[in-house]
């Protein structure tokens, strides 16, 4: 039962009442299977202002209320980033739920489905947490969280960070879903820079497998400073294939997305190629 619902206008009073114990709600999808389902007194967070996107020369900045729907629409995110965000978010759920979802539920609501995350790792973000009376402290997504605990627990996340990073940059992105608004069964995606005809600077991240998205630096560094050949790419997949984490799951076999993220990882990871070349022929 909610015992009371507060809609504050200002960061620094909702962060109060979250201190003394009162739990976030952004687009309320998660509520059903959210801590909040059980707690009594509730923080809406749609009216802090906090729905803006901000793009700067070195990163660019997700409010934490902004949508999934806004970012999957945002044609004036610039770069392999703004393509990559846009690429993740436009087929998550449906659109109805996308107007809903935002960024910083996606990534605090912590699923193993949740999409946004699996880009945002794989594109080094870093989230903005603020407790009450504190300063605002930049953590990277992936120090965010360890063994149940989370950066943001008592406070609140209040923009996601990404970086931009300088060069010609290539990704792929592959998701596979039962249906076309299901959650991932696996999903694969790398981010790179391409210095001359070889990859640098390699973020290769699986989701949907167990609990977090997890970087798989072995998968990395088979890529690292290679020119994307069949034979590092095959380098790639066994390692992913020695590496990769799979949670038991009553969905589909471990087997099975074993194999389909073998898939999806060669798929992207061919993607990658092929725009790596597209901008630097
Ligand atoms: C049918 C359905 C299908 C879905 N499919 C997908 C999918 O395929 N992929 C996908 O990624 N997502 C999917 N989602 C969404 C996902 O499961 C969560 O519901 C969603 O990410 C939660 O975001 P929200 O903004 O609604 O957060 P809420 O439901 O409002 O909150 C979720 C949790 O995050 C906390 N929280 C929210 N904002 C903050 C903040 N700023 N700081 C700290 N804590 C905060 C809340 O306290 C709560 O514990 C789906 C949802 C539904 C209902």
């Amino acid at each position: 039962m909610i015992r009371a619902y507060h809609q504050p206008s200002a960061v620094e009073e909702a962060l109060a009442l979250v201190a003394r114990g009162a739990v976030p709600v952004a687009g309320a999808t998660g509520l059903y299977t959210g801590r909040s389902r059980r707690e009594a007194e509730l923080v809406d967070l749609t009216g802090l202002g906090l729905d803006t996107i901000g793009i700067h020369d070195d990163r660019i900045e997700i409010g934490a209320t902004v949508s999934l729907q806004q970012l999957a629409m945002a044609s004036s995110l610039p770069g392999m980033e703004g393509a990559r965000l846009r690429r993740c978010c436009r087929h998550v759920a449906s659109r109805p739920l996308r107007n809903m979802i935002t960024a910083a539920g996606n990534v605090a609501h912590s699923v193993y489905w949740a999409d946004l995350p699996v880009a945002l790792l794989a594109l080094d973000a870093s989230l903005e947490v603020r407790r009450v009376g504190a300063s605002p402290a930049l953590v990277p997504i992936a120090d965010a969280t360890h063994g149940g605990k989370h950066a943001w627990d008592g406070g609140l996340i209040t923009r996601i960070v990404v970086p931009r990073r300088a060069g010609t940059l290539s990704f792929g992105y592959e998701r596979f879903t039962r249906t076309a608004t299901d959650y991932s069964l696996s999903t694969a995606c790398v981010t790179l820079r391409v210095d001359g005809s070889s990859a640098r600077d390699v973020r290769f991240v699986v989701g949907a497998v167990s609990a977090r998205p997890t970087r798989l630096v072995p998968v990395e560094a088979a890529l690292e400073g290679s020119a994307l050949s069949d034979d590092a790419i095959s380098r790639a997949l066994a390692a992913l294939d020695r590496e990769l984490p799979i949670a038991p799951n009553y969905r589909a076999p471990a087997e099975y997305r074993r194999e389909l993220t073998q898939v999806l990882a060669r798929r992207a990871l061919e993607t990658a190629r092929t725009w790596a070349a597209r901008e630097n022929p």
